[in-house]
């Protein structure tokens, strides 16, 4: 595989430090709030990047944290604790929102068909690693301590800087929001390990430290969790594109000071959705989630449909208009994919052809907007319907889009419609499943107010040489 890596600014042949396995590590969500379908993108596009190694043969251990403590409302150590406001704006305690906000996360990627990772460690569980390294960062004399809290010293580094090519606007992501001198740091870029009860007199998770009493800081978790779960050696390390800096800048400069050697080569970082309004913030309090776009009633998948269509470097600019053509253009593959017939063998050597140009073609960056030409590509292919079905069946183990399930579903409602005679839609034909489901996909689509998509199936039912005829309570077909 090619991956571009944003450590050193170039795509590059995709390598691990044990031949066949990938140590991966993942940023967790802040759970103090909804993840926002920004949030979730980059989910996406990084379950797709496991997902693929997978299918390329990879055996991968995935790391994700969830951030539940030390991340203030600035990346830059300023301002509220997150978990406090959340708290704070429902009335609960820091670990019932942190439970609450967790749970609707898993809820959200369940919908989404990401798969949990291998680990999912709380940041409030491994306190004593944070300690071991943050002790021997001060010993080492890569940290210090000023005005009660631990700082790493970025001044001790000879490269700080290591995703410089970003635009200027995700660079300041960090600093932005509450922009507030901390007279403690030596030089602009030290940043919090440890937090004392000097910092926030009503912080309710605190622990005991060499330091005093306080918590940890936002970064030092994912370095912390990472060691423990990945290993020394990490192969690949992904986020959402404002994690660059700081938060990753920082996890590198604390984990290499503590190791003594290079800690992960290999750095991915998806680039952001944005409303048209601009960006899409948790903080803002008003932003689109996975209910809202439920109770709107669109299929969490189409918005993970949308996300496919466009490769992870890209910015991504939603809207209700991009998202319905996503949803159509979904529905439609689904009942295209009902109308095949799972009859007949399995055409292996078309089959191996077809797999091995979606492992080149999805292998170049993660290219998943040609992931997506590839179904449409295996449903032309000139060969048996079995095929086709296998091979989207064996495409969908890295676009996870319910592809087979969801078009069975059809084929198995238009089967039922026919037999109930009593159902909700009733379609009398000459008994042809195929047929029959693509009659009933063209009432679904009816039904959703799509209907350019209606009259393209009536129009490709017409090419097919059948007639179809609304009658009371369902429809009939026949051959003319
Ligand atoms: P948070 O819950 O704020 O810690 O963010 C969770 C993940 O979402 C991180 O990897 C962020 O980099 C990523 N993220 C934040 N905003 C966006 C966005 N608008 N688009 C894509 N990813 C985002
Ligand atoms: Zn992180």
């Amino acid at each position: 595989m090619y991956l571009y890596n944003s450590a050193t600014h170039k795509k590059e042949e995709f390598k691990t430090h044990t031949p066949g396995r990938v140590e991966m590590y993942t940023c967790g969500p802040t759970v103090y709030h909804f993840a926002h379908i920004g949030n979730l993108r980059s989910y996406i596009m990084e379950d797709v990047l496991e997902k693929y190694l997978r299918f390329a043969g990879y055996d991968v251990n995935r790391v994700m944290n969830i951030t539940d403590v030390g991340h203030l409302s600035s990346d830059a150590d300023t301002g509220e604790d997150k978990m406090l406001k959340g708290a704070k704006r429902e009335n609960k305690t820091v670990m019932d929102i942190a439970k609450f906000y967790t749970d609707a996360f898993f809820d959200d990627c369940r919908k989404l068909n990401i798969k949990t990772p291998d680990v999912v460690q709380p940041a409030t569980g491994c306190i004593d690693e944070y300690i071991q390294i943050i002790s021997k960062l001060v010993d080492t004399g890569y940290a210090y301590l000023a005005g009660g809290n631990v700082y790493f010293d970025s001044s001790k580094l000879e490269r700080y800087y290591i995703f410089n090519d970003h635009d200027e606007d995700d660079l300041a992501v960090g600093v932005r929001e509450g922009v507030e001198e901390d007279s403690n740091k030596r030089n602009k870029n030290d940043f919090v390990l440890w937090f004392t009860k000097s910092k926030f007199e009503d912080q309710a998770l605190k622990w005991d430290s060499p330091w005093g009493v306080g918590y940890p800081g936002w970064h030092i978790e994912c370095s912390g969790i990472s060691m423990k779960y990945n290993g020394e050696y990490l192969d690949l390390h992904c986020g959402g594109v404002d994690n660059a800096f700081p938060h990753h800048t920082n996890e590198i400069a604390q984990s290499e000071s503590y190791l003594g050697h290079p800690w992960c080569p290999q750095w991915f970082h998806v680039h952001h959705l944005n409303d048209p309004a601009g960006k899409m913030s948790k903080s803002k309090g008003e932003f689109l989630t996975v209910s809202l776009l439920e109770e709107k009633g669109y299929d969490p998948l189409a918005y993970r449909w949308f996300c496919l269509q466009s490769h992870y470097r890209k910015t991504l600019v939603f809207s209700w208009e991009n998202l319905d053509n996503a949803a159509a253009a979904y529905t439609k593959l689904l009942n295209r994919i009902a109308a095949l017939k799972p009859e007949g063998d399995v055409d292996q050597a078309v089959f191996n052809e077809y797999r091995e140009k979606f492992l080149q073609q999805v292998g170049n960056d993660l290219n998943t907007s040609m992931a997506v030409t590839a179904v449409f590509d295996a449903l032309k292919a000139k060969t048996n319907d079995a095929t086709k079905l296998a091979v989207i069946g064996e495409f969908d183990k890295v676009l996870s889009m319910s592809l087979l399930e969801k078009a069975a579903a059809l084929r198995e409602k238009a089967a039922q419609a026919v037999q109930s005679g009593g159902g909700d839609y009733v379609i009398t034909g000459e008994g042809d499943p195929e047929i029959d489901a693509k009659v009933l996909a063209r009432y679904e689509a009816k039904k959703a107010k799509n209907f350019a998509e209606a009259d393209r199936i009536r129009d490709e039912l017409k090419a097919q040489g059948i007639e179809v005829t609304d009658v009371k309570g369902g429809a009939a077909w026949k051959r003319v």
